[in-house]
């Protein structure tokens, strides 16, 4: 198969061990900069620009889009989908993603466990909106944070009203959510494809910090999750219309509790972690699914 992954560079460690496993397996891959994509938009002939050439016969395309160019990339990979090439991650699924609340109402919405969650506007609503979630400690989110950058945990009422202040001053969107300190600074990354979880680890924050990103100083080691996890972790991705995701899940006293499911994870830490090949696991997908025009949702 001809597949193109969409990567900002071929350095990263995920897009390296893709291209990899990919030509290990007999495919042709090219990375392509999403940034450097252009697009005609034509009712008979769709096309994707690349530096002056014009991309043809790809059979599938591995997104790997930062958050912080959802936008521009999920153009890019709505473009590759008008064309009736495969998308990994359809483009849909990953701009709905990137939206953290409403990713929480869907999950919620179909009954998966989430943190106890609250979301205003008006900052007449503050105290409410603490109380909502149970009161102090408590954690505010700002809704554009990626790598735990932007996630506060406010240990006093007083505190969360000063923090809700500063991001109401900043015009910035937050929500407010139960803190599961049960938890003691620990959660989980189910590596989803497909219908499985293909790997899975655990990620201790360090001392002193309730945040495990590992981009925050988290520890990886390999863990055992639960059946129940297992099929939260994999409702959870398939509710978002993700193939492949990373739903991070939290041990809470009611239950374990999906936080938030991402896109684009990452494959050193858990390839690490746990020793799996999750790149040939990504690349066997596609051998399985892609066929051409199979998109469902085709953008919309
Ligand atoms: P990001 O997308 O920036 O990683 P998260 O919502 O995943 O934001 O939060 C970052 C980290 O903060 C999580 O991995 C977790 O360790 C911790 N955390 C987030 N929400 C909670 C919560 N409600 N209770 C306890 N810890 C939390
Ligand atoms: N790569 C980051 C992660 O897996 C974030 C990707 C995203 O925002 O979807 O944690």
């Amino acid at each position: 198969m001809n597949i193109i992954v969409l990567s900002r560079s071929t350095k990263l460690y995920s897009t390296c061990r893709i291209v990899e496993a990919a030509r290990e397996r007999g495919h042709s891959v090219r990375v392509i900069d999403p940034l450097r994509c252009y697009v005609k938009v034509s009712a008979h002939r769709p096309e994707v620009h690349y530096r002056g050439e014009i991309l043809k016969s790809v059979d599938a395309v591995i997104p790997r889009i930062g958050a912080s160019i959802t936008f521009y990339g999920a153009a890019v990979l709505r473009q590759f989908e008008m064309m009736g090439v495969f998308p990994l991650n359809e483009s849909v699924a990953i701009s709905r993603s990137r939206d953290k609340l409403r990713s929480l109402q869907l999950l919620a919405r179909r009954g998966i466990g989430l943190p106890v969650t609250g979301f205003a506007f008006s900052p007449d609503d503050n105290e409410d909106l603490i109380n909502l979630v149970g009161g102090a400690p408590l954690v505010i989110k700002l809704l554009e944070g990626t790598q735990g950058m932007g996630v506060v945990l406010a240990e006093t009422n007083k505190a969360a009203e000063s923090v809700i202040d500063a991001f109401h001053g900043l015009n910035a969107y937050f929500l407010t959510q139960e803190f599961i300190q049960e938890a003691g600074g620990s959660d989980i990354r189910c590596f989803v494809v497909g219908d499985k979880v293909v790997a899975s680890m655990m990620r201790q924050a360090k001392e002193g910090e309730f945040r495990s990103n590992v981009h925050r100083g988290g520890q990886v080691s390999s863990v055992r999750i639960t059946p129940e996890e297992r099929s939260s972790a994999v409702r959870a991705a398939k509710i978002m219309g993700l193939n492949v995701a990373g739903v991070d899940i939290m041990r809470s006293n009611h239950g374990s509790v999906v936080l938030e499911v991402n896109s684009s994870p990452g494959l050193e830490g858990i390839e690490r972690a746990t020793g799996k090949d999750i790149a040939a696991a990504i690349i066997q997908f596609i051998e399985k699914h892609a066929r051409a025009g199979k998109t469902r949702t085709r953008g919309r």
